[in-house]
């Protein structure tokens, strides 16, 4: 199924993102984790692409298998900015022949060797060169793209981003998803931007459950994101008791969902973490509020 006849339908959709075990032996554990997030059945589960390195064939393997066992629509992500025409060719083909017809075109990060290099020899720049080489594919794929509430940190200001934010729709993203955010507000002055700049396509909000104390400095070193001050207080009065600071971030990560619900964003991801438990309780938060 394509995600957009999810995502354009009035339907309230709360779906969940997982990532790909890093080592082999991860397998295993990250399988079964995520197998428990999909028997919840969320309308759509997507699974992240972990460029380079010896495990990307994973985000194709979890996906297929979540697919085959519980029947979840699955978006797969795909980078390009570290790889060869080839590669990606090959990645594409294999995403087709899962038959999975849901592909994020992300740029990926620039890896830190590379930051200085010269890039005119490089097969890709921008996602946009992967959204038009899968829009040329004649697999008929339905693209995501990611887009930045609080602006890409490489962007010199929101106006630029949003301009080619806009052009990144325009050669073919059938949807966006967002950048984790923790005050609304930034989201929807963002919609606003956006919508004026053109863009009509699905916004698809990314909401990050944050269930203890260290992931706060990692997700604003990832997002580079703002921590407003009710949920810094949060972490203040929480942090050192993981069993309290588990049940706030994930009060207020349904707080932050309704909110968003309530102010007609009708598609929210959450960035799981393969934590099947957190998925489990903020889908039981919303249980009435979803129709289940
Ligand atoms: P782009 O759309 O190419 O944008 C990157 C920067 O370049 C922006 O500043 C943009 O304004 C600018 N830009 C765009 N086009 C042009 C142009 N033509 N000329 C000049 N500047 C331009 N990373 C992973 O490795 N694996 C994942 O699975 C993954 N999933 C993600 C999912 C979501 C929802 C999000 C928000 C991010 C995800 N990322 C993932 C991280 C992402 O790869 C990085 O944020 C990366 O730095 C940018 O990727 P992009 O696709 O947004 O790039």
């Amino acid at each position: 199924m394509k995600l957009t006849e999810i995502l354009n339908s009035e339907k309230l959709s709360l779906s969940f993102e997982v990532f790909p075990p890093k080592t082999d032996s991860a397998f295993a554990s990250v399988e079964n984790a995520t197998m428990q997030i999909a028997a919840l059945k969320p309308p759509f589960m997507s699974v992240t692409y972990g460029a380079g390195g010896g495990t990307s064939q994973y985000t194709l393997e979890i996906a297929k298998h979540i697919k085959q066992a519980y029947d979840v629509p699955m978006l797969a992500h795909l980078t390009c900015v570290s790889s060869t025409k080839q590669t990606v060719a090959a990645q594409i083909e294999a995403i087709r022949q899962a038959g999975i017809q849901n592909v994020m075109a992300l740029r990926g990060d620039i890896p830190a060797h590379l930051s200085g290099a010269n890039r005119s020899g490089w097969d890709y720049h921008h996602a946009i060169d992967l959204v038009r080489e899968l829009k040329a594919s004649p697999a008929d794929f339905c693209i995501g793209g990611a887009c930045y509430p609080e602006v890409h940190p490489e962007s010199v200001n929101q106006k630029e981003d949003i301009r080619y934010l806009a052009e990144k729709v325009e050669a073919g993203c059938d949807f966006l998803t967002t950048q984790m955010f923790f005050d609304n507000n930034l989201l929807y002055n963002f919609l606003y931007k956006a919508r004026e700049a053109g863009i009509t396509v699905p916004v698809v909000a990314g909401i990050m459950p944050i269930t203890n104390a260290s992931q706060v400095e990692r997700a604003i070193k990832l997002s580079g994101s703002h921590m407003p001050r009710r949920f810094l207080s949060l972490v203040d009065r929480f942090g050192n008791d993981p069993a309290a600071m588990k049940q706030a971030g994930i009060a207020y990560a349904t707080d932050q969902i309704i909110d968003l619900f309530a102010n007609n964003v009708t598609n929210v991801h959450v960035y799981s973490m393969n934590k099947p438990d957190v998925a489990a309780a903020i889908m039981a938060n919303l249980s009435d509020i979803l129709g289940k």
